[in-house]
């Protein structure tokens, strides 16, 4: 698996009174089996950067190529792209629809057109890895606390064993402890099922924490793209993009604890 951003901009309402330039040029390539974050202030575009992994949203100008095939290509088979590339929005569990959380599960292998009992599997060996057996099976998601419907909504995702998994703020919403649970199942999905992890969060704890390399968006543009412990060096530039100051200093204190070589002593934002 490889995803290949080349040059892609992308204007909402191209030639209109209200038209915005949400990506800038970016060029990126995502390689097998990485752990990469996204954050970036409100606006930043970092939505608007993934609903094009998997063709949702289609560049202005610039390409994208998975596994070096071009997605803009004629005939090139977009249902299986979405498939390959599974994206689990913000509030996953307001697409929870069916009456029961199982044949939620069924939904998008059902849509793939795949024999029921390959369905049926799928559904659930992918209901085991987010931790939910049998006795949830016929629950309806209205049941469910907030974190087990975003698990359930994970694993309508799962079943159709994706190749890269893309989360837009999964956490949003949650306490501490089901925040804890959907962050551990999805470094768990990284590391023992070797799934490609594309995490966008607000929280610069939980990305400095879990991934291997960190991109920060400003205006559409890629602005830093690096290991956390580089990318947090820049935390006086990083506190300018209008990341939360009190979240960076906390971070680098952190790392530092961790023994990374960061100056902590000049995180101090200074009055202009
Ligand atoms: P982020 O996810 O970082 O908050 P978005 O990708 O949602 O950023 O938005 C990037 C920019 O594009 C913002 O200025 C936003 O207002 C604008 N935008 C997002 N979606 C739309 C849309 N559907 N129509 C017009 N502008 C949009």
């Amino acid at each position: 698996m490889s995803i290949k951003i080349e040059h892609v901009s992308h204007l909402y309402g191209e030639g209109e009174a209200f038209e915005k330039k949400a990506l800038d040029d970016v060029t990126l390539e995502i390689p097998d089996g990485q752990f990469l974050g996204v954050i970036g202030h409100t606006g930043s575009g970092k939505s608007t950067l993934i609903q094009h992994l998997n063709g949702l949203l289609k560049a202005t100008s610039g390409t994208i190529y998975y596994n070096n095939e071009d997605i803009y290509q004629e005939n090139y088979d977009m249902k299986k792209l979405r498939s390959k590339v599974g994206l689990v929005f913000q509030y996953p569990e307001h697409q929870l629809f069916e009456i029961d959380v199982f044949s939620d599960v069924c939904f998008g292998p059902k849509n793939l057109g795949l024999p029921q009992e390959e369905i049926e599997a799928r559904a659930k060996e992918a209901l085991e890895h987010v931790g939910l057996g049998p006795d949830f099976y016929k629950k309806s998601p209205f049941e469910l606390s907030g974190g087990q419907k975003r698990r359930v909504a994970i694993a309508g995702i799962l079943a159709m064993e994706p190749e890269v998994i893309v989360l837009d703020e999964p956490t949003a919403g949650l306490d501490p402890k089901g925040r804890d649970e959907i962050l551990d199942l999805v470094a768990e999905l990284h590391q023992v099922r070797k799934i490609t992890v594309v995490l966008v969060s607000h929280s610069m704890e939980d990305v400095a924490k879990y991934v291997d390399r960190l991109i920060v968006m400003d205006d559409g543009k890629v602005r830093f793209d690096g290991t956390p412990k580089e990318v947090f060096s820049h935390y006086k530039e990083l506190e300018k993009l209008g990341l939360a100051a009190p979240q960076v200093t906390y971070v680098t204190h952190a790392l530092k604890e961790k023994g990374w070589d960061i100056d902590t002593d000049a995180t101090t934002v200074e009055e202009a």
